[in-house]
């Protein structure tokens, strides 16, 4: 694979490898790095992300994207600096979609990146979750909390691969010393998520666009915090040109119940729908709300998208994504 790569290097230049490059965060990771002059080099099987989320990126001079499944050996040619190891299906129904594949590329993906990392003495960026914490006992979530997971659930395969592939990534700094970083991602939203991967903020926005009721999971009660996703991708370019190689969440501690998440997408929209129950998924987790005073701390970061703000943008991609459907 990748026989077209960049020629020649030019050694001043950055070079960096982002995997789930055609995903929501990929995505935009590429496009943050693509602005920051790097040449990135995206590896998507596709699985669950689109190749129309870098699209947009077809022909540009400093990006190349080669599809290809992580879990089994990467080729890559030439200087690489960075290696962002973004994929793995990442909503709830698509990793009960995919356990196998999910399993395997938090293990094997996971394996493969660091081995590329290690060989081309790059720096190394695990994509990692607030799912290791699981249905949380401690709260807010502050990193050296070690969670409270279901391994043999639903949600396992996704929360395990996640841990594991954390202990890999530390493995690899503590033996290899290979220069690692870990961001704990709690619930991100913004354009290019996909409106029916299951999450609650396409799910809600695209019910609500299409005068359907909004489908509140139990009874509404649990907790979520959401980061809208430029500041998201900002926390996390500055981790990977931080010191800090012990886990950071990176994310929006406002939090809310998710049936006053479903008043506020009725209230933005405008729209009067009802909202309606529907039985809880196993182990979804009760609560969930970043303590990001490290992130303040150690990489001077903060979110600055307020909610109402990041909605209405995310609003108007999906109405736009509908009407370009219908
Ligand atoms: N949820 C909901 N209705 C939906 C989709 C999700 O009430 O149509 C709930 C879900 O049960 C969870 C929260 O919204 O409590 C966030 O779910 P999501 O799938 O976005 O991500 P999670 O944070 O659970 O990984």
């Amino acid at each position: 694979m990748a026989s077209d790569l960049f020629t020649p290097q030019k050694k001043e230049r950055k070079t960096a490898v982002v995997t789930g490059a055609a995903g929501f965060l990929g995505s935009h990771l590429c496009d943050r790095l693509l602005a920051a002059g790097y040449r990135v080099i995206g590896l998507d099987n596709l699985l669950t992300g689109s190749i129309h989320n870098i699209g947009h990126l077809a022909g540009h001079e400093d990006f190349r994207f080669v599809k290809h499944d992580v879990s089994h050996f990467i080729y890559i040619p030439g200087q690489v600096d960075f290696v962002f190891h973004f994929a793995s299906p990442a909503s709830p129904i698509d990793y009960l979609e995919y356990p196998i594949p999910t399993l395997k590329v938090g293990a094997h993906g996971t394996h493969n990146t660091l081995g590329l990392a290690k060989s081309k003495g790059a720096t190394f960026l695990l994509a990692s979750t607030s799912e290791v914490y699981g249905d949380p006992l401690v709260h807010p979530q502050t990193e050296d909390y070690w969670g409270n997971v279901n391994p043999i659930g639903p949600r396992g395969v996704y929360d395990e691969a996640k841990r594991f592939a954390e202990a890999m990534t530390m493995a690899y700094h503590r033996h290899h010393r290979l220069d690692t970083k870990i961001v704990r991602i709690f619930n991100t939203y913004g354009p290019r998520m996909r409106l029916d991967d299951g999450r609650v903020v396409p799910a809600f926005i695209g019910q609500a666009l299409e005068d359907q009721p909004l489908t509140v999971f139990g009874d509404g009660s649990q907790t979520r915090s959401f980061c809208y996703v430029s500041d998201l991708i900002e926390g996390i370019f500055r981790l990977a040109h931080s010191d800090e190689h012990d886990p950071v969440n990176i994310g929006n501690p406002a939090e809310m119940t998710i049936r006053q998440f479903a008043e506020a997408i009725l209230r933005i929209t405008g729209k009067n729908l009802p909202i309606e129950s529907r039985p809880l998924p196993e182990d979804d987790p009760k609560i969930r709300q970043p303590d990001i005073s490290k992130a303040r701390r150690q990489l001077d970061w903060e979110p600055k998208v307020d909610f109402e703000e990041g909605i209405r943008c995310t609003i108007e991609y999906f109405s736009d994504f509908l009407q370009s459907r219908a």
